[in-house]
C-alpha cells in the first residue's frame, strides 16, 4: 500500500495537508515533535472524513529518532512504503543577525533542513525500489527574497530549495519527482503574533493565506498527473512577490 508521511503534521499547514492527501485516497501517517492533542485531532478529522491515519512522533532534527522511528514503521509495514512525503515540519525563531545565538542559527538549520535530508535519505530507497514518488518540500517566501530577521530561516529554506532541484535530477528517471512550495503569511501557530492588519497591507490578495490554499498546491504536485513537474517551487503568496 501507497503511505504518505507528512512531519509536523499534527497543526497547521501540516494538518491541512494530512487531510486534503487522505481525501485524495492515501493513508496518512502524522509526524510531529511532542503535541500529541494536536495530533490526536488530526487523526480523528480524518477519519470522520471516511481516511485512515497513524501516529509517528519524532524530532526531526534528531537522527537518530528519525532512523529509528522510520525503520520500526518500515518494519511494522513489509508491504507498504511511503509514496508521498511532505517535509513540512518546520520552526522559526527571528533575531537580527548582530544579537542571534548559536542556537537560533543551529536549531533553525536543524529543522528545517537537515529534517529533509534525514527523513528523505532513509524514504527515498523505498520509492526508489517502487519506481514511484513524490517529495514536496515546504520552503517559504522567505527562502526566495530573503527577509530580515531571519538569516536563519532564509538560509534553511534557501537551502531546501537548492537541494530540491538537485534531488529531483537525481531520482527524475526512477518517476519520482521532488517539488518545493513556497508560502508567503499564513494563518497558523507560527504566524499568530505577527500583526496581520499592518502586513496585509502590502500582500495584493489582502490578507493571509489559509492553510488550506497551501495543501491545494500539495496536493496537485502529489497528483499522478503531475508527473512531469520536478524541480519547482510553486509560491502561494497571495501576489506578494519577490
Ligand atoms: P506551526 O503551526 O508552528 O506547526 C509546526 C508543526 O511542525 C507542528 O506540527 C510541530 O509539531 C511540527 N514540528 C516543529 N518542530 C518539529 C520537530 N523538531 N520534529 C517534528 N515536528 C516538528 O507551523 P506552520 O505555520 O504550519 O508551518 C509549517 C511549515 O510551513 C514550516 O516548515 C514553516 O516554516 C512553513 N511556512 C509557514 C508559513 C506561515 O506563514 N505559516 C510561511 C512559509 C512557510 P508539534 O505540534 O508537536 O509541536
Amino acid at each position: 500500500m501507497r503511505y504518505a508521511l507528512v512531519t509536523g503534521g499534527s497543526r497547521g499547514l501540516g494538518r491541512a495537508i494530512c487531510l486534503r492527501l487522505s481525501r485524495q485516497g492515501y493513508p496518512v501517517i502524522i509526524n510531529y515533535k511532542s503535541n500529541s492533542e494536536a495530533a490526536l485531532e488530526t487523526k480523528r478529522l480524518i477519519e470522520e472524513q471516511g481516511g485512515q491515519a497513524e501516529l509517528l512522533p519524532f524530532d526531526v532534527s534528531d537522527k537518530e529518532q528519525v532512523e529509528k522511528a522510520l525503520d520500526g514503521w518500515l518494519e511494522q509495514h513489509q508491504e507498504d512504503y511511503v509514496a508521498v512525503l511532505v517535509n513540512n515540519a518546520g520552526i522559526r525563531r527571528d533575531n537580527l543577525m548582530v544579537f542571534m545565538q548559536d542556537d537560533d542559527w543551529s536549531s533553525v538549520l536543524n529543522t528545517n533542513l537537515n529534517s529533509f535530508f534525514y527523513v528523505t535519505r532513509r524514504l527515498l530507497k523505498g520509492m526508489m525500489t517502487k519506481r514511484w514518488g513524490r517529495i514536496i518540500n515546504v520552503a517559504s517566501l522567505s527562502g526566495l527574497k530573503g527577509l530580515a530577521g531571519q538569516t536563519n530561516y532564509s538560509a534553511a529554506k534557501a537551502a531546501l530549495i537548492g537541494a530540491t532541484k538537485a534531488l529531483a535530477q537525481e531520482v527524475a528517471p526512477r518517476k519520482i519527482t521532488v517539488n518545493a512550495v513556497a508560502p508567503g503569511f499564513i494563518a497558523t501557530d507560527m504566524t499568530s503574533e505577527l500583526n496581520e492588519e499592518e502586513l496585509k497591507k502590502m500582500i495584493p490578495v489582502g490578507r493571509f493565506g489559509r492553510p488550506e490554499e497551501v495543501a491545494a498546491a500539495v496536493a496537485f504536485l502529489a497528483q499522478e498527473d503531475a508527473s512531469y513537474i520536478t524541480g519547482n517551487v510553486i509560491s502561494i503568496n497571495g501576489g506578494l512577490y519577490t
